[in-house]
């Protein structure tokens, strides 16, 4: 039986926001982990994912971990951020890139987004330093780049660390380099809901080549059990602050079959985002909704398809009316400055309008390797026929 057989096929009847398209070697390859008896992490599957995310991203050091929330967790503990340190990031992101921050008794400082890209910022940043700011945390919603030289020049001029949250953004590019390979550390996401799905699962990748020992070290309980491993050392040690942030095999053979994938994922996807985009063309210029914008540095690989409706009731309006139809949309951020943790543990030093503005207009609509042109063709329909 083929991972695809084991995978009933989506229904023509209602169409899901995402759908895992596991169509590789997904089963084969965990039958090989079992079969082993290698169950545990830091083993031959997670060393072929890593070395695939490595060649990828150009990256000196990709570790498998959890899930991408870990490892935002992770990098802060590498980079050591300390109680009232600040790191700036938008508030239109998901929870996990501010609990990063607060986990360590630092700060998340939100700063506004890009009418565009709903992307952070870049020109706002500067006036929200302080003497306690050391990183900026970048999002690259629905895999579209920030704009990294924006970032690079603010953080090289005040010495600040850049972790990118490319939870999204795995294939996707900044003037031809890999998103997560850019900053000082980046961070996927292999959440079933992401464009590589395993599940639960996310990595870490360590770009600065001076981080790599303390990487290792916090993602093996703060010890050196990696070194022991290789052979530099013959005991190892508790040497720092870290947690168990590995995976298991099991974990590893799902997504080595799925990074194995990632062009053709992604490939799939693109084809339904610029069918959408085409077809919905004649809707924005009638002016009642506004499409994705792509800037030209970046190259993109097809997270999310969203809209923009005209404001927060006719967003909701639309989603009911493709809801009654079978078709799953939906809305997402609830900007974190407003959240119940967000006003305890973040600040925000100047208003967030665009934040607001946008995270109250945006609707996502169903994008997934499996999703077939009809499918797409039904959204498209019903979009059109909810904004008639
Ligand atoms: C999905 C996501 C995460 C967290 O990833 P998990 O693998 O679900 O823990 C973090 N940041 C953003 C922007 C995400 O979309």
């Amino acid at each position: 039986m083929s991972a695809s057989d084991a995978v009933a096929p989506p229904s023509e009847a209602t169409i899901p926001l995402v759908r895992p398209w596991l169509s590789g070697r997904e089963n084969e390859y965990v039958a090989a982990v079992l079969a082993s008896g290698r169950l545990s992490g830091d083993g031959p599957f997670g060393a072929r994912c890593a070395a695939l995310l490595t060649a990828l991203t150009g990256s000196p050091c990709a570790l498998l971990t959890g899930s991408g929330t870990d490892a935002l967790e992770m990098a802060f503990l590498v980079l050591d951020l300390q109680p009232g340190d600040e790191v700036i990031m938008p508030s239109f992101t998901f929870a996990s890139t501010a609990n990063a921050v607060a986990l360590r008794g630092a700060v998340p400082v939100f700063v506004d987004i890009r009418e565009d890209t709903l992307n952070l910022d870049e020109t706002l940043v500067e006036a929200a330093l302080t003497p306690r700011t050391r990183a900026l945390l970048p999002v690259h919603y629905a895999g579209v780049a920030c704009d990294m030289d924006g970032l690079a020049a603010i953080a090289s001029k005040h010495n600040l660390a850049i972790v990118e949250d490319a939870a999204h953004a795995i294939g996707a590019t900044w003037r031809g380099r890999a998103l997560g390979g850019i900053g000082r550390i980046g961070a996927f996401s292999f959440h079933q809901t992401k464009n590589v799905a395993a599940g639960e699962a996310g990595a870490i990748l360590i770009n600065d080549p001076a981080l790599v020992a303390s990487a290792e070290e916090v993602w093996e309980k703060g010890t050196n059990r990696r070194r022991f491993h290789r052979g530099e050392t013959d005991h190892y040690d508790w040497m720092r602050l870290g947690s168990s942030y590995l995976v298991s095999e099991v974990v590893a053979a799902i997504l080595l079959a799925q990074i194995e994938m990632l062009d053709q994922i992604n490939a799939l996807r693109l084809r339904l985002w610029q069918r959408y985009h085409r077809k919905f063309e004649a809707l924005e210029s009638g002016g009642r909704i506004r499409r994705p914008i792509v800037p030209p540095p970046c190259g993109h690989n097809a997270h999310i398809y969203y809209l923009l409706a005209e404001d927060r009731s006719e967003r909701d309006r639309i989603i009911a009316a493709l809801g009654r139809r079978g078709i799953t949309a939906a809305f997402h951020y609830m900007p974190l400055h407003s959240s119940p943790a967000g006003q305890r543990y973040c600040r925000a030093p100047f208003p967030l309008d665009v934040t607001d503005r946008q995270s109250a207009r945006l609707l996502r609509l169903p994008i997934f390797a499996g999703m077939s042109e009809s499918q797409c063709d039904r959204v498209i329909e019903a979009v059109t026929a909810a904004l008639r």
